[in-house]
């Protein structure tokens, strides 16, 4: 069985390449109907943050990735912080320790710099040249006597790595280019190099799916592996492991945690759907078909085959990114999309937080209006904001004002506002009956000339919903009265 995992390290926002990441290892748990662990690699106290823990539960939960295992759920491997896992990780490194595939290195930092100068001028490879394997106890005794701590060393075996990336296929590290590496500081404090397999082996992870960015640490864990059979550590196999391409941002730089694009939950504070940054996630660096942009999540965990991730590096495009959710939005039934902006009209004010059972018809009634011309949930706010403000509060852009209620404008509302105060049924076919005979026909006006002045007037940007429609729902009252104020 399947068993695949996320385990962000918490440190700042949540990011566009994480996410990705996340969705692409959740797709394939869930393509082979296998497991998801969701753990958090917390070791690193001086750059770990709760608020940051916070926001990664907050997101894999609007994004919908579940998970079976892990942090807030639970699971038969916990605890899933490795912050509370310390006392593991310190018994793995001592019984790496006593069975010698690790040993305590004395060397000072400027020791170490030392060599590694004397090593690059040589042209000699620059990584840990294992002095310290192989000292003997008093050697150690001598180091401890002048008060040195040790760091602890894993022993990387003297062979060439070789595995099959699941994306990227054969790969190769030289012998040469993989050093012994730290695996415990020497105040104590376990590093990602020995926490992360040690949790992947206990949590029986079949399949370590992540990033390029830590491609190079996979024959330093694969040797890890091979020692945990050895002293029993998880069930003794090496999991198999597949590197997901970089995500690059504009410029064709990567896209780095500091862009402010790849910021996640600023998606949702702009109004995207989970589906469709999904949707849009998933672009980046694999697709369902050849001519085929648009798919939900159940598609994509049917058609979700790893080996079909493309390695080369993806372009992260904020206009496709936009146009996909615009293509979910539609996709919803409008008693969905209702609920999905309640939030957005709340946030705006729009909408008291206990929704008035006015406030809901109206939005039910507005919604059917807008639903085919967003990209973005907030869109509907801006667009829809004329009908929940009262006529006192009401602005209008100003550029708009400018061009549209000058003189010539203003003879238009004047027109406009005395055939609405006519009309005998007020119906979305009597407005626009009433103001083509005054306007087009009375007036002589083209259509776009026309209703500009009106819209702009009523609602107070030349941006809005169809103009009959909104003026329905406005009401009369509101109408005559917004007309009235650009006369005045
Ligand atoms: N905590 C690591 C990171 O956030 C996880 C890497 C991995 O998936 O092995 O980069």
């Amino acid at each position: 069985p399947v068993v695949a995992r996320f385990c962000p390290s918490p440190t700042g926002n949540p990011h566009v390449g994480m996410a990705r990441t996340a969705l692409f290892s959740w797709a394939f748990a869930r393509h082979h109907g296998g497991r998801f662990v969701f753990r958090i690699e917390d070791t690193d106290a001086s750059r770990d943050s709760q608020e940051s823990y916070d926001l990664l539960v907050d997101v894999m939960r609007w994004l919908g990735l579940d998970w079976d295992e892990g942090v807030e759920v639970g699971g038969p491997n916990g605890p899933y912080r490795q912050s509370e896992r310390m006392d593991i990780y310190a018994d793995v490194a001592q019984r790496l320790l006593d069975a010698g595939f690790a040993y305590k290195a004395y060397d000072t930092a400027e020791e170490l710099e030392e060599r590694r100068n004397a090593a690059r001028a040589a042209g000699r490879p620059s990584g840990y040249d294992g002095l310290h394997r192989d000292l003997t106890p008093e050697q150690q005794a001598a180091y401890e006597a002048e008060g040195r701590e040790p760091v602890i060393r894993f022993k990387m075996p003297a062979k060439d790595w070789t595995f099959t990336d699941l994306v990227r296929g054969d790969i190769t590290f030289g012998a040469e280019n993989v050093q012994d590496f730290v695996i415990v500081r020497a105040n104590g404090q376990p590093l990602y190099t020995l926490t992360n397999p040690t949790d992947d082996a206990l949590m029986g992870i079949t399949h370590v799916l992540r990033g390029e960015d830590l491609l190079s640490s996979t024959p330093r864990q694969i040797a890890l592996y091979e020692a945990f059979a050895e002293i029993g550590v998880g069930d003794g196999s090496t999991p198999e492991f597949g590197h997901f391409p970089y995500v690059m941002g504009a410029g064709n730089r990567k896209l780095s945690k500091r862009d402010p694009e790849s910021n996640l939950l600023g998606y949702r504070d702009q109004g995207f759907l989970p589906e469709g940054l999904l949707n849009y996630l998933a672009l980046l660096g694999w697709s369902i078909a050849e001519d085929r942009d648009v798919f939900t999540l159940a598609e994509m965990v049917e058609a979700f085959e790893i080996g079909r991730v493309n390695p080369n590096p993806a372009r992260f495009d904020l206009k496709k990114c936009e146009a996909i959710n615009g293509d979910h939005v539609r996709m919803l039934c409008a008693e969905d999309l209702q609920g999905r902006l309640v939030p957005y009209f709340q946030a705006a004010g729009l909408v008291d937080a206990e929704p008035t059972a006015e406030q809901t018809d109206l939005l039910a009634a507005a919604v059917p209006l807008v639903h085919e011309r967003m990209g973005l949930l907030t869109e509907a706010v801006d667009m829809l904001r004329f009908l929940f403000v009262t006529d006192d509060e009401l602005t209008i852009d100003e550029a708009d004002r400018e061009k549209q209620l000058d003189e010539a404008g203003l003879g238009v509302v004047r027109a406009a506002h005395d055939a609405l105060a006519d009309v005998g049924e007020w119906t979305t076919p009597a407005i626009e009956e009433a103001l083509r005979l005054a306007l087009v026909e009375g007036l002589g006006l083209k259509p776009r000339l026309a209703f500009g002045p009106v819209r702009v007037a009523v609602t107070g940007s030349r941006i809005s919903p169809p103009l009959f429609e909104s003026l329905e729902l406005l009401g009369r009252p509101s109408t005559l009265a917004r007309l009235a104020a650009v006369l005045a």
